[in-house]
């Protein structure tokens, strides 16, 4: 029995045939089938390809996205950076900050010119 759309539509149609009567199947074909199937003759609708869980850019572990961590990350890095050029030049005297240090960060020795240059790069960044 076909669909009630399928009357005034002018694509093909579904290639089976009916084992009793041998008449054609009447429905429209699955989109995605290469066959040129309908639903109920075997044409198979793929699946969308949905991000699910951690891979999926809005999923929220501790209250962030993982591109929200990512830029949070970045900022940290920037901060060191700073702090570390702050201790170059001995504009703090207190305790070094504490914790894990955040991705994309690489200790650099300020002594040298290019080092520095990299970590004032790496603070001017956005
Ligand atoms: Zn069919």
């Amino acid at each position: 029995m076909p669909l009630p759309s399928f009357k005034y539509s002018k694509r093909p149609l579904c290639g089976a045939k009916c084992k009793r009567t041998g008449l054609p199947c009447k429905n429209m074909p699955v989109r995605s089938s290469k066959a040129n199937r309908c639903r109920l003759h075997g044409g198979i609708v793929k699946p969308r390809k949905i991000l699910r869980g951690a891979d999926h850019p809005q999923y929220r572990n501790k209250g962030e996205s993982s591109i929200e961590r990512e830029e949070r990350s970045k900022r940290s890095a920037a901060l060191l950076y700073l702090r570390d050029i702050g201790d170059h030049v001995k504009l703090f005297n207190g305790t070094k900050t504490r914790g894990r240090k955040p991705k994309g960060y690489v200790r650099l020795d300020m002594s040298n010119p290019e080092h520095l240059f990299i970590a004032i790069q790496k603070t001017l960044e956005d």
